[in-house]
């Protein structure tokens, strides 16, 4: 994988440990840069958010509307020949144990955790399934990058005996097959990672936010006096956010950490981001189906992926989560439907790689911290580390401000993230033209989300 090509960088700011410094946003990106520059010695740190994340707890079904706002996502480490974020996943993955750990003993949990100290990572695997009979390129690109990283021993492929034996030994057989595929199909091409599994996204926020807190981070989390409607400077160069209340924030360094919003804040971001909505159903096993209720534990059932749908094991509220852009089900919950719905928003970048840098024309004091692309969250106790260093101007010297830094919007000429080399990714560029503008769209009504039997379902797979 190669550096994206970068346009000139403004001059970084000269941080000092009392700069004033102001992030818009509390979803992973902005509250992981908030935790680590307090961790790094910064004294004067405020979060800007239009939403109470605090009093919500993170907790979609308390309205919060992020993409950070979850009941889970997935913590995986397959990305191809993309080396980096491989090894980013698994320096998040040893402080996701760490903050298994810190929960469980703390004696001073967030107050939307209600005294709940239990993990908030389950290392319960992900089956990377093909949809073919043969393994997909990206997979064979991912076995190949994890041999060279050390970490092959812990993947196991479905077609490979040796790995189906060492599968059984460490007790991960179970998880082989849990879709009854190879009977179902006649094939079954797979690789189930034993490193990898699921978060539970809103406590995981929720800690972070609770942790950046104790280390005097200050939160204005409301709908007007949160709010930033304009990111500007003032008469002395200092740049400022002006919020819903009519307030302006002077700050020595800004740090737009919108998500899908950021577009809209920055204009500069335009070609190199796009918001675009990703569908998630989910489906309610009733406790009383004991069966189910078992089958579909994390202690059961990996974390699925498969080309164009994602499926997590029940939650602890027997909700199975499942992320889709092809019609597929598990025929097991089929008699229950589908019991709620949720489009969620994406910040894509041009390549699927993250944004992280200052803002070209803004005097090195606005930066922008987003473009998660369907992936940020794992990196949640991590991303900020990476961020302070190019916050603090030493990006180009790191791999991930090399990365994460400005660049063209022509195609670039290897993909970073997955495997569309040398074309721009996402559709970006299409803008209000494009077929998937949401007025253009279609969309689904509880009338659509009743499972029809027959025909139509029998070669459904997942
Ligand atoms: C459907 C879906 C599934 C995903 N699944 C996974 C997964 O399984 N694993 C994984 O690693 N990643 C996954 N991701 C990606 C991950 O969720 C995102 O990369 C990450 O949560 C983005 O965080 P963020 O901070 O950039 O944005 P957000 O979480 O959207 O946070 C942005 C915050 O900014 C605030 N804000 C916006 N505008 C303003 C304003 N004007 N003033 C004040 N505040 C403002 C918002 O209120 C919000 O709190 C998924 C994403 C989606 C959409």
């Amino acid at each position: 994988m190669s550096a994206p090509s970068t346009t000139a960088r403004p001059p970084p700011p000269s941080l000092r440990k009392d700069s004033r410094i102001i992030i818009v946003g509390s979803g992973v990106f902005g509250i992981s840069t908030a935790l680590w520059l307090a961790r790094a010695g910064y004294r004067d740190v405020t979060v800007l958010d239009m939403q109470d994340t605090a009093a919500a707890g993170y907790d979609p079904k308390a309205g919060i509307d992020s993409a950070s706002a979850d009941i889970n996502k997935i913590v995986r480490f397959s990305y191809g020949s993309a080396v980096d974020y491989q090894r980013l996943a698994s320096r998040a993955a040893a402080e996701w144990d760490e903050w298994n750990r810190q929960i469980a003993a703390s004696t001073d949990l967030p107050r939307r955790f209600a005294g709940d100290r239990s993990r908030v990572w389950l290392n319960c695997g992900a089956l990377r399934q093909s949809p073919t009979r043969e393994m997909t390129e990206q997979e064979l690109l991912t076995l190949k990058s994890m041999e060279q990283e050390g970490i092959r021993d812990r993947q196991f492929r479905t077609d490979d005996e040796a790995d189906v034996e060492r599968a059984r030994r460490r007790g991960w057989a179970h998880k082989l097959d849990p879709c009854r595929r190879r009977e179902r199909f006649g094939h079954h091409k797979a690789v189930l990672d034993s490193t990898a599994g699921f978060v539970v996204a809103y406590r995981g926020c929720d800690w972070a936010r609770h942790m950046a807190q104790k280390l005097g981070v200050k939160f204005i989390l409301d709908s007007r006096c949160g709010k930033a409607i304009d990111i500007g400077g003032a008469d002395d160069g200092k740049p400022t956010v002006r919020t819903a209340d009519g307030t302006v924030h002077k700050g020595d360094l800004v740090v737009v950490a919108g998500g899908g919003w950021t577009p809209s804040l920055l204009p500069e971001v335009d070609q190199l981001l796009e918001t675009t909505g990703g569908s998630v159903a989910m489906i309610q096993i009733p406790r009383s189906r004991k069966d189910l209720w078992d089958r579909f534990a994390p202690e059961n059932f990996p974390v699925i992926m498969e080309p164009g749908i994602y499926s997590f094991p029940r939650d602890e509220n027997g909700i199975v989560k499942i992320g889709f852009r092809e019609t597929k089900n598990l025929p097991e919950l089929r008699e229950f439907g589908i019991s709620s719905t949720k489009l969620c928003w994406y910040t894509d970048s041009v390549d699927n790689s993250f944004l992280v840098d200052f803002v070209p024309g803004r005097g090195g004091k606005v930066a922008v911290c987003s473009g998660g692309s369907g992936h940020g969250f794992k990196f949640l106790p991590i991303l900020g580390q990476e961020v302070v260093k190019i916050l603090e101007g030493r990006g180009s010297a790191t791999p991930y401000g090399r990365l994460w830094g400005w660049r063209s919007t022509s195609p670039p000429a290897s993909a970073a993230v997955g495997d569309a080399k040398g074309k721009t990714r996402n559709g970006l560029g299409e803008g209000e033209a494009g077929p998937r503008v949401l007025s253009k769209l279609k969309m689904a009504s509880p009338a659509d989300w009743v499972f029809k039997s027959g025909a139509d379902n029998r070669s459904s797979k997942l």
